[in-house]
C-alpha cells in the first residue's frame, strides 16, 4: 500500500506492505508502532516493532520527499541531500544517527503512486491537518 503523511521536516510519501520479517520469529510478522525518519533520496528509514514478539524491526522503505514550506504552488517534491557523497559514509552515518523517528502524521493511506502533484500533496495533508489536529501538551 502506498502512504503519504508528515513527519516534523518533510512531508513523505512511502511504499509499505505492513510486515517484516522479525529475526526472532523466524518469518514475516506484522508491524505496529511505525515510525520513520529520513534516510536518503527515494528511501525512508522505519522502524517498528513484531506484532506476536515486539521485536525492534527496521526497514527501508521507498520514498518520496515533499517540502512542507512551498504552499503557493503546493508541497513540491524536494530532493534528500547525498550525505554519504558530500561528508564521507563516516561523517553521514553518525549525522543519521542523531536524526530522530516520528510517527507519521496527517495521515492519508491508500494514495496510487508515490509522484503526486504538488497541488494535491497540499490538499491532502492540509485537510488531514484539519481532521486530525496536533494538541498541544499544556504541563
Ligand atoms: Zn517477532
Amino acid at each position: 500500500m502506498k502512504i503519504i503523511g508528515e513527519i516534523p521536516s518533510y512531508v513523505v510519501a512511502l511504499e509499505t506492505d505492513f510486515t517484516s520479517y522479525c529475526l526472532k520469529c523466524k518469518g514475516k510478522r506484522g508491524i505496529r508502532n511505525e515510525k520513520y525518519k529520513v534516510y536518503r533520496e527515494g528511501q525512508v528509514l522505519e522502524r517498528s516493532n513484531c506484532i506476536d514478539c515486539g521485536t525492534i524491526l527496521r526497514n527501508f522503505r521507498k520514498a518520496k520527499y515533499y517540502n512542507k514550506s512551498s504552499a503557493d504552488y503546493g508541497f513540491l517534491p524536494i530532493e534528500i541531500p547525498d550525505l554519504d557523497n558530500l561528508l564521507g559514509k563516516k561523517q553521514a552515518k553518525i549525522i543519521r544517527n542523531s536524526w530522530k523517528y516520528h510517527p507519521l502524521r496527517s495521515l492519508n493511506l491508500g494514495i496510487h503512486n508515490l509522484n503526486i502533484e504538488p497541488r494535491v500533496v497540499a490538499e491532502m495533508i492540509i485537510s488531514s491537518r484539519k481532521r486530525n489536529p496536533i494538541r498541544v501538551k499544556i504541563k
